[in-house]
């Protein structure tokens, strides 16, 4: 019991560092986000980033529209739609019999998943930047252009051999992604001319993110601060549960502590009261006068106090003071008193 208490503590104090760590990490990416500088489009901008050290700014905001640099993809479903990004994921609807549950389950199965890219580029002002590694940014949701659910039209033979066999297909689903020509994307990210012309690339340095958005500056902004929020909300729940089962912990390692010092003290009483009397060496000798009356600990001195609520008579005073955690020997129950015996 005591173990898992203590493993338990150990996981939520762990659980409370997981997550502080995050929140930093999250917190220095949207500062570095908001410490990058903003550039313009335009024809000097090459001339700006050859001139910077290395022809390279590390981390730095851009906007402008999305174009292909050869062909654009073209959208399978959505007529007309030329893109960069393509995603086609198409799933299958089924319904089975579970024997087990005496039910029927709908469950699906992905049947085709795809996806395409080619090189493209941000451009506005007659001034491109090309989109290097676009896969490994984070903050873009490619927009959904295609959704569509078929369902599978069943003559009844069909229907009955589906019953009989406990499995029938409901439809096919088709979702397509596109990321379109055209599409206003921010992007930030390391600009370099070390290839001749301007590229976005993923950053070097490891707390700064790699961002491409079609939200826009304040879109990213946005994200990254409900994100912190939810961290600091998880954070103050983790924190608070760490912290309260401590205390609890504490409390009842200082209840345990209390408990034997109050029991030390009351067998020290005992004795005390003894030795003013002048009864305890009488006690010892008597000992010698039956083994049935000898403590069940040392097997010399005689029983000579009540342990309560038990009410067991099995120990000497000296030995029952060495009884930690204080329980009766003979029962196990928690000794609340220690009463003196007197034989008269
Ligand atoms: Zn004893
Ligand atoms: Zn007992």
């Amino acid at each position: 019991m005591e173990k898992l208490e203590v493993v338990v503590m150990a996981g939520t104090a762990a659980l409370t560092g997981i997550i502080a760590y995050y929140w930093r990490k999250e917190a220095q990416f949207l500062q570095q986000i908001k410490d990058a500088p903003h550039l313009n489009l335009d024809p000097n901008l090459k001339a700006l980033v050859s001139e910077a050290p290395d022809s390279t700014i590390p981390y730095a905001v851009i906007e402008g529209s999305v174009e292909a640099i050869g062909k654009p993809l073209k959208s399978e479903h959505a007529t007309g739609i030329l893109g960069v990004l393509q995603s086609l994921i198409c799933r299958e609807h089924k319904t089975y019999w579970s024997g087990s549950t005496r039910l029927w389950h709908d469950t699906t199965r992905l049947i085709r998943n795809i996806s395409r890219s080619v090189p493209f580029v941000i451009k506005d002002n007659n001034t491109a930047v090309r989109v290097d590694d676009p896969l490994s940014a984070s903050g873009l949701d490619v927009p959904i252009i295609y959704d569509s659910f078929e369902p599978s039209s069943t003559s009844l033979g069909e229907h009955l051999v589906s019953w009989a066999s406990g499995e029938k297909t409901k439809g096919f689903q088709t979702v397509e992604r596109m990321l379109s020509e055209g599409t206003v994307l921010t992007g930030i990210g390391m600009l370099s001319t070390s290839t001749g012309s301007l590229v976005l690339s993923p950053p070097t340095s490891a707390n700064r993110p790699y961002i491409l958005s079609d939200s826009g500056f304040s879109g990213i902004i946005r994200d990254f601060q409900s994100k912190l929020n939810q961290l600091k909300y998880f954070l103050y729940i983790s924190g608070s549960i760490t912290a309260l089962l401590v205390a609890l912990w504490l409390f009842k390692q200082y209840r345990k502590y209390a408990e034997r010092r109050e029991h030390e003290m009351q067998v020290e009483r005992v004795l005390q009261n003894r030795v003013d009397d002048g009864a305890e060496g009488t006690n010892i000798d008597r000992a010698a006068g039956g083994q049935d009356n000898a403590c069940t600990i040392c097997l010399t001195n005689p029983r000579d106090v009540v342990l309560l609520d038990c009410g067991h008579i099995s120990t000497c005073a000296r030995c029952t003071r060495m009884l930690q955690p204080p329980h009766c020997p003979i029962c196990r129950q928690r000794i609340k008193r220690v009463v003196p015996l007197f034989h008269s």
